[in-house]
């Protein structure tokens, strides 16, 4: 248990003892006074990874034109084993990055379907994020299955006995969110692993806030599936393109149902039919997106640099130490915390409920702090520990303390605008 003290110098202490803060550098910067508390929604953008683009844009592509698909043809499965290498525990020829999160989610729970007969069952939890419950309710009624839904209390997380209750001989695929996207609560993965093989079931994580933010083993935990996304933790940019993961054992007996060219043997042959190609390569669909896949590259090779067992080791620091001052400033002012506050059960964010959350999220970001607003009543802050120093945090609370007190929220509309 770290002893924290609210005193500004301590935040500095922490700073200067702090081995990544010079990572900070590595990002484009333009305010100093703006503190981005959501690298978890948008990462920022990597200094290499603007000047990576910017070589692929004039040279590869302005220059090289179509002869530089020789280099590119390999990207997806090229960026896919880095992200194993250095963030998911993975052993090379096993992650692909292509498509988005909610495509690949798809073609998984479909391959996984199809690859066993007779179990027709899909589970997945109440307070999933969206698109992973309408994906697997759309997959579901396409094939006549049925989607079971257990009930997630939305601040701790899945709970293992509702999981439990809910597996049976049908149950084909239990697609899960290895931390939650609302709470940052997070799953254990090998032990949620071993509960669903045990009914003989596939598991399948969704990585989408764990990939850069916590340590990740999926060969170790032996899951099936798993997908992920690149624009949050791994800072590759707005619509950079999704991960996905299937077990070395498990290629053989999958297939997918996109059968794209991408996915072919011998793709250049032109052949008259589909025939997939072996290995993890038969999960690609169509032309990769190469600008994406590069800054993918550039993301998972600066958190490689940083380790992800150190960005972790600050990251529960930033956030035990957010919310030991949420506990003393905020308290009053009817903040409660919305996240696990065990360190080993929580993710990379820190979520906060207040009854007046949209509008103080709205405050905050007028007065320079990023964060964003949840439903029904949450403040999300996630202070992403390759960029955020202790001091910033400090005083993203320091000014969330002032907005509540002197309720400066409130000439802003009560109604949440479009886009939160
Ligand atoms: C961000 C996120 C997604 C996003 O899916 P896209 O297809 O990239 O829009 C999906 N699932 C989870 C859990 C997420 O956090």
């Amino acid at each position: 248990m770290t002893t924290f003290s609210a005193d500004r110098s301590y935040a500095e202490s922490l700073d200067s003892a702090d081995a990544l803060a010079l990572f900070r550098d590595r990002f484009v910067h333009d305010d100093p006074e703006r503190i981005y508390l959501d690298g978890n929604s948008l990462g920022q953008l990597p200094v290499r990874t603007q000047a990576r683009i910017a070589e692929v844009v004039d040279q590869d592509w302005g220059v090289g034109l179509v002869r530089s698909w020789e280099r590119w043809i390999d990207l997806p499965r090229q960026a896919g084993d880095m992200l194993g290498e250095h963030l998911l525990g993975a052993a090379a020829g096993q992650v692909l990055v292509c498509d988005s999160v909610t495509v690949n989610l798809y073609k998984l729970a479909w391959a996984a379907l199809d690859a066993q007969p007779g179990r027709d069952v899909l589970v997945t939890d109440d307070d999933n994020f969206p698109t992973d419950r309408y994906v697997l309710a759309g997959v579901a009624a396409q094939r006549g299955c049925e989607l079971r839904l257990i009930h997630t209390d939305i601040d701790s997380g899945v709970s293992e006995q509702a999981l439990a209750d809910a597996l049976d001989e049908r149950t084909a695929l239990v697609s899960l969110s290895h931390v939650a996207y609302r709470s940052g609560a997070l799953a254990d993965m090998a032990a949620l692993t071993r509960l669903i093989h045990g009914s003989g079931a596939m598991a399948l994580w969704d990585l989408c806030h764990s990939a850069g933010a916590v340590p990740v083993q999926l060969d170790a935990c032996a899951a099936d599936l798993a997908i992920g996304c690149t624009y949050k933790y791994l800072n590759a940019g707005p619509g950079a393109p999704g991960f996905s993961y299937v077990r070395a054992g498990l290629q053989p007996r999958l297939r997918q149902p996109i059968w794209g060219w991408f996915g072919q043997r011998e793709q250049f042959a032109m052949g008259p039919s589909y025939d997939p190609a072996p290995g993890i390569d038969s999960f690609l669909t169509g032309t990769p997106n190469v600008i994406g896949t590069v800054a993918v590259e550039e993301g998972a090779r600066l958190l490689g640099e940083a380790g992800i067992e150190q960005l972790r080791q600050k990251s529960t620091l930033l956030t035990g130490y957010l919310i030991y001052l949420a506990d003393q400033w905020l308290a009053e002012y009817g903040f409660e915390l919305a996240s696990p506050r065990d360190d080993g059960r929580r993710g990379g964010h820190v979520t906060l409920q207040h009854p007046d959350a949209w509008q103080i999220s709205q405050a905050l970001i007028r007065a320079k702090v990023i964060v964003d607003y949840r439903t029904p009543d949450r403040v999300r802050l996630g202070p992403v520990p390759i960029s955020t120093s202790f001091s910033q945090v400090w005083d993203a609370v320091d000014r969330l303390r002032q907005i509540a007190a002197d309720k400066s929220y409130a000439d802003i509309p009560a109604e949440p605008s479009r886009v939160t």
